[in-house]
């Protein structure tokens, strides 16, 4: 589990140039599927070999706050309760405004590493800008340039030096489930309803963060873990009219998770905010399961599971590998059938495909489909290999790595689901250079 860090501040200071900056050239692993991206917030980043991710916290606003007072506000309150660390980026060029002030002495109160970053000192020159910082009485200000790298090494290197190091890897072999999903989805309730149907409540265990706290089900003889039920079903303390979509939380608890629940309202159809947590779960390769909540609600006539269904797919075409299945945690209908999903993706999510059975698939499927020319010249695929599980990751080498295009990507991906019958889980297909 990697570090969460917030860059916040006000707009304009240039924090999306530093998140870009920062989380550049890491992300490899990840497919650039259309859709999957647009709502990019946070990165995962690596400096001297530790890794973290990046939020910028900046890109969330509220519907009902949407003076930027009220963002301010949010943003910070977001970040210190669930990030690890803080960088605040105050505008080197823009000066101080009343709002940095309010902003760090809300932040003298935390009690987790914050670092304050000068952006816009675009070299030693700039450095005379320092000076009115200084004057904020924050310890230790970094003149950076989020535009020309000025100064971020020194920066990065003194960020790596107070993140917290990653707790022990998490020994057990239960599978880890998260539940996900905006406000008011359902996700307590369907947690509260898995919990109190079960007899074989074994314990609470405590999470790796702060206070997470996980709990583990016995269903059909086997223990599984859901993550961070105390986050979720912690209710009172704020009024739900405050209750903030909190996206640290979220991917803390995809990143733990082996498979993601992603609870949905039907009553509103899906929404935006579903698509954009549906989006994260995919990009953490999580195993995914969309639960269409609240079926009791709906006027149904015999074809309307059937319409949502489309609807939903049609939305998340980047998931649509993913079972669905209509519930509702108020009445239990069909809550009972999640935990043979679970297993269903859970198997297929930690499977391993020899190596002659896939360049069988592969061959076929050259054979079948051939490859365009790049350049006058035939791209060439010599060899695949599953190199990880969990989501099942495959690398192929090719002569021409970075010419196979999307599309045909996107065929060969198919190709190796039908032919090893992994339809329900996230797969990752990368290509390497052979020389
Ligand atoms: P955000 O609203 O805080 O995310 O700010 P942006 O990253 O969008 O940057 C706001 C503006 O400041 C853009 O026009 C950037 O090009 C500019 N900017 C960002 N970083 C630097 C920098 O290091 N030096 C200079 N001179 N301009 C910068
Ligand atoms: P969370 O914010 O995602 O944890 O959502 P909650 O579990 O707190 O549920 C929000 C509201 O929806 C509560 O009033 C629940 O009683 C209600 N609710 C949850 N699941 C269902 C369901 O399946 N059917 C109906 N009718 N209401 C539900």
């Amino acid at each position: 589990m990697k570090p969460i860090v917030a860059v916040i501040g006000r707009p304009n200071v240039g924090k999306s140039t530093f998140f870009n900056r920062v989380t550049k050239s890491k992300n490899a692993l990840v497919d650039n599927f259309p859709g999957v991206t647009r709502d990019r917030n946070f990165g995962d980043a690596v400096w001297d070999d530790v890794e973290f991710t990046l939020v910028d916290t900046g890109g969330f606003s509220d519907d009902d706050e949407d003076v930027f007072a009220g963002h301010i506000r949010s943003q910070i309150h977001q970040a210190i309760e669930d990030a690890d660390a803080v960088i605040m980026i105050l505008d080197g060029k823009g000066g101080i405004s009343p709002y940095d002030s309010d902003l760090i002495s809300i932040l003298r109160l935390v009690k987790k590493p914050v670092l304050y970053a000068v952006n816009k000192i675009d070299g030693e020159g700039h450095e005379k800008y320092m000076y009115d910082f200084y004057s904020l009485g924050i310890e230790n200000p970094y003149p950076v340039s989020a535009e020309h790298g000025y100064g971020i090494r020194d920066f990065l290197d003194d960020l790596i030096k107070v993140l917290p190091s990653s707790p022990a890897g998490e020994k057990d072999d239960m599978v880890r489930i998260a539940v996900a999903g905006r406000p008011n989805a359902g996700k307590s309730s369907l947690i509260n309803r898995i919990l109190g149907q079960e007899r074989h409540v074994v314990s609470d265990i405590p999470g790796t963060t702060r206070d997470a706290i996980d709990s583990i089900c016995r269903v059909n003889g086997k223990d599984y873990c859901l993550i961070d039920t105390a986050g979720i079903r912690r209710k009172g303390k704020v009024s739900l009219k405050l209750e903030k979509f909190s996206i640290i939380k979220a991917l803390r608890s995809l990143d733990r998770c082996d498979i993601a629940l992603i609870v949905l309202d039907a009553g509103k159809g899906v929404t935006d905010q579903d698509i954009t947590i549906a989006g994260y779960a995919y990009e953490r390769g999580c195993g995914c399961i969309l639960l269409l909540n609240k079926w009791d609600l709906i006027e149904k006539d015999a074809g309307t599971a059937k319409r949502f269904n489309e609807e939903l797919k049609n939305q998340a075409k980047f998931l649509n590998f993913a079972p669905s299945l209509t519930i509702s945690a108020l009445t239990g209908q069909r809550v009972n059938k999640i935990f043979g999903l679970v297993e269903d993706v859970y198997k297929q999510f930690s499977t391993r495909i020899g190596t002659g059975q896939l360049n069988r698939i592969m061959e076929t499927a050259l054979a079948r489909n051939e490859p365009p020319m790049h350049n006058g010249k035939r791209l060439k695929f010599y060899y695949t290999t599953q190199v990880s599980e969990k989501p099942p990751a495959f690398v192929c080498f090719v002569n021409f790595p970075d010419a196979v295009h999307f599309s045909y990507k996107r065929y060969l991906i198919n190709q190796l689901r039908e032919g090893t019958g992994l339809t329900k889980t996230p797969i990752r297909l990368i290509f390497r250079q052979r020389t």
